[in-house]
């Protein structure tokens, strides 16, 4: 596979249109051979097949969301069962929240039925042609930080546009990608950013294109320094958490509370944060919501970690603020951010009874 070529999406899309006040909805394949022949093409051809399939026909370009970042989008997860079937964690979730991103931004809601089968029927039509994800039982060693899955992007882009404006007839797209493992490489240490990535009535609590600009400057500026990942402090008094470059983040204190910031309109309500408040709580770890500060983390932390579909749970070894740095459980993942990963992958990859009804057959 060409490795070069960082998207490598599926062949089967779902692109739906809002007009005349209804959603039209189609799928489309996109150029393809089969799985077996792609995997033994060259890589030169292999790029130019991928060239073809990421580019969508009939969709246009100079639009509110080229121009100004006015678009919505989505990321979730379908997991390999043992049995050889695939589940979807929480798409319902998902889903519900692409309809208020959009609404938040004055685009007519996608319905949340509408989502989720739109996801299922994009996982179901890949699989009939050879392009899935696989269970395998070596995974089960590491506790899954090996395990691949499928990743699904639903997304809404708008009209045509070249002024400043909403949306009143947007698509929305799903498309799929293949997902590896996410290891971290070397170290996985944050530091604070100066940067503002969410204001008191601005977009921060909504998955928005334009939110990730400042994150993804932040996130260049803290690896540059050597860091894995830039931790957002709030906007007016610098002072408490907000969040990871784009994750939701957890401090795991002395006195055996976990704690995250509580949400509000500056912080992205995420499904993974929402998910292991409920495993820990469930676990019998005392939770709190609540604003916390960085001093405080910084003191009081025996573990870090931040949450988000794409990990499951980073743990963060170290934080440094203002030249000051503090180093948690010797740099070694904590026992608290073990078991609530080693629990949220059990269900996901259908190793652990799913007893609160995440997982979705497709
Ligand atoms: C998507 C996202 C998260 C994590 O949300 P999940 O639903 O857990 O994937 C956290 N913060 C930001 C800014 C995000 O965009």
């Amino acid at each position: 596979m060409a490795k070069s070529f960082s998207l490598n999406m599926y062949p089967w899309i779902y692109i739906a249109k809002f007009s005349d006040n209804r959603w039209m909805e189609k799928y489309v394949e996109q150029p393809h051979k089969t799985p077996e022949e792609e995997v033994s093409m060259s890589e030169e051809d292999m790029m130019e097949l991928l060239l073809k399939r990421n580019t969508i026909p009939g969709i246009p370009v100079i639009t509110y969301t080229s121009q100004y970042g006015m678009g919505c989008f989505e990321g979730l997860k379908a997991f390999p069962q043992p049995n050889g079937s695939i589940k979807i964690f929480r798409p319902d979730e998902n889903g519900k929240r692409f309809k208020a991103s959009m609404e938040g931004v004055y685009m007519p809601g996608f319905p949340v039925e509408k989502f989720v089968e739109s996801v299922k029927s994009v996982i179901r039509k890949n699989a009939d042609i050879g392009f899935t994800t696989k269970y395998d039982k070596t995974w089960e060693k590491d506790n899954f930080l090996s395990g691949t899955a499928m990743y699904l992007r639903p997304f809404a882009i708008t009209e045509p546009g070249i002024g400043v404006n909403v949306s009143s007839s947007p698509w929305v797209i799903t498309v799929a990608t293949p997902v590896g493992a996410y290891f971290e490489s070397g170290s996985s240490g944050a530091v604070t950013t100066e940067r503002v990535r969410a204001n008191p009535k601005g977009t921060g609590c909504l998955k928005v294109n334009s939110n990730y600009v400042i994150s993804a400057c932040a996130k260049h500026e803290a690896m540059q320094a050597g860091f894995m990942e830039a931790v957002f402090l709030d906007a007016e008094e610098k002072k408490y958490l907000e969040e990871g470059s784009s994750s939701n983040i957890f401090c795991y204190l002395k006195n055996g509370t976990l704690v995250t910031p509580n949400l509000g309109d500056t912080i992205l309500p995420g499904i993974t944060r929402k998910s292991i408040l409920k495993l820990a709580q469930d676990m019998g770890i005392k939770t709190e919501e609540r604003k916390i500060s960085i001093d405080e983390a910084m003191s009081d932390s025996l573990e870090m970690f931040v949450s988000g579909t794409a990990a499951g749970i980073a743990f963060i070894d170290s934080m440094q603020h203002k030249g000051k740095k503090v180093i948690f459980n010797n740099g070694k993942m904590g026992n608290v951010a073990t078991k609530l990963l080693a629990k949220l992958k059990g269900i996901q990859y259908g190793m652990e009874e799913d007893k609160y009804g995440w997982m979705f057959e497709i």
